[in-house]
């Protein structure tokens, strides 16, 4: 039996890698003032259609949805900051506070072509910073991407960051870039061609050489850009260059939601030739406003996590602790020294690895060795009919013997000893 296409077990060997993000990221967070919050996986589709919007890729051709019994159109979730707005709402968090700062980590779903990079159920953290309109707020979520990037060991990456202005300006500048297309509709690529009908900003993203040819000397957004939008667009710039935190314009840059305006950003890694989009997010100030909610100006992003553990893998040194207390027992029908011990031994908070093979010592001591165990506590059958027991230092084969009744304070002494 195989996984579903597209997804994958995580192992407890690499699972190490997960927690060990999951803390750096509940640490850099909780210092920023933001907090963990999780939504459930299942929400009504609707949601994402209102949201991320119908004419999407992801909504289009990407969801997971299906009827539940009670034939309610449930879907997966594809992404974060839907759920967390549906959350906000419902939850009616704007009532506590003005500013709510939240951040997640969690599995994804999207039905697409898996391949490097490309999973159908993949994991991303994020953040959300809501209810504030000023480009601090940009700026400050920004900051946490890189700062959270670079934490987690990954430093060549290119942060490159746009101005999608608001709605009107959206619409006008729509208006002319589907003008200026149509004279070429014979030219552009397939998918392009069908977007002009339903998506004609995601033209600008198009990989295709000839369109991306055409689309330079078609209208630029940035023109239709006017003075407010403009001026938290240079403020957010203004605010990254005090920070020394490095960008490029790309003002093709347009994301694949609908409810983005104003900054829109991207982080790119030089490492991975493609699916090499590691962070996306921007500014979504109607969202919240358009599911029911009240107005609230947000911004936020999201780290697509297998992608940038493909980056950043080799590089990890985790602590593998292995400061194992080895268990090697004749049982023989006697247990309770054995329980005996590795009660005292969850008292002193000693990790421990009871050797459940039934087999003879000799092997049980090379397990030992290959679970590279420090020490190992040897019981034969006179060990266990007079309570003492035989330790083995792995490393020296040293061996030393007490009894249990003097283990507490041996194990005092080698609690410091084994975790220096
Ligand atoms: P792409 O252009 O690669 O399809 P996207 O614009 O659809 O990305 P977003 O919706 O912005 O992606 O999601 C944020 C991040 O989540 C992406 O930058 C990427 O790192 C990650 N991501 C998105 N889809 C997948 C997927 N199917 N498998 C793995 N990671 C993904
Ligand atoms: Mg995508």
């Amino acid at each position: 039996m195989q996984p579903l296409r597209g997804t994958r077990d995580i192992l407890p060997d690499e699972i190490k890698l997960w927690q060990y993000i999951y803390n750096k990221a509940n640490n850099l967070f909780s210092k920023n003032n933001y907090h963990e919050i999780q939504t459930p996986i299942l929400e009504n589709t609707e949601l994402f259609k209102r949201s991320i919007g119908n004419f999407t890729d992801i909504v289009n051709k990407e969801m997971y949805s299906f009827n539940d019994q009670g034939k309610r159109n449930i879907t997966l979730r594809p992404e974060g900051t839907a759920s967390i707005a549906r959350a906000f709402i419902s939850n009616k968090l704007y009532l506590k506070k003005k500013i709510n700062r939240l951040w997640y980590l969690g599995p994804m779903f999207r039905y697409e072509r898996p391949q490097k990079g490309r999973q159908r159920q993949f994991h991303q953290l994020g953040v959300e910073c809501i209810g504030s309109s000023i480009a601090m707020a940009d700026t400050e979520v920004i900051k946490l991407a890189t700062k959270m990037l670079q934490t987690l060991g990954c430093k060549e990456y290119i942060l490159e960051i746009n101005s999608i202005g608001n709605l009107e300006e959206r619409e006008i500048y729509t208006i002319n870039l589907i003008k200026y297309l149509n004279k070429y509709k014979n030219e552009l690529d397939i998918d392009s061609t069908k977007r002009i009908e339903n998506n004609p900003l995601r033209i600008l993203d198009s990989k295709d050489y000839r369109t991306q040819e055409i689309l330079k000397e078609g209208p630029k957004l940035k023109n239709y850009l006017k003075h407010e939008s403009l001026k938290h667009f240079n403020e957010v710039c203004e605010n990254l260059e005090y920070l020394n935190i490095k960008y490029t314009l790309n003002s093709n840059l347009v994301r694949g939601l609908d409810y983005y305006n104003y900054t829109a950003f991207e982080i790119k890694t030089k490492k991975l030739n493609h699916q090499n989009t590691i962070c996306g997010g921007g500014r979504y100030d109607s969202l919240i406003k358009q599911l029911g909610g009240p107005d609230t100006p947000s911004v936020g992003w999201a780290i697509g996590l297998e992608r940038v553990l493909m980056i950043i893998e080799n590089n990890l040194i985790i602590n593998n602790d292995n400061n194992i207390i080895y268990i090697a027992t004749e049982i023989n029908n006697n247990y309770y020294l054995v329980w005996d011990i590795i009660n005292i031994l969850e008292e002193y908070e000693l990790k421990f690895d009871l050797d459940l093979s039934n087999k003879n010592l000799n092997k049980q001591l090379k397990k030992a060795n290959q679970a590279k165990a420090k020490i190992c506590f040897i019981l034969h059958k006179e060990e266990i009919k007079n309570k003492y027991i035989t330790i083995k230092w792995l490393k020296t084969s040293m061996q030393q013997t007490i009894y249990l009744s003097e283990l507490r304070n041996y194990l005092k002494y080698l609690k410091n000893y084994i975790t220096a």
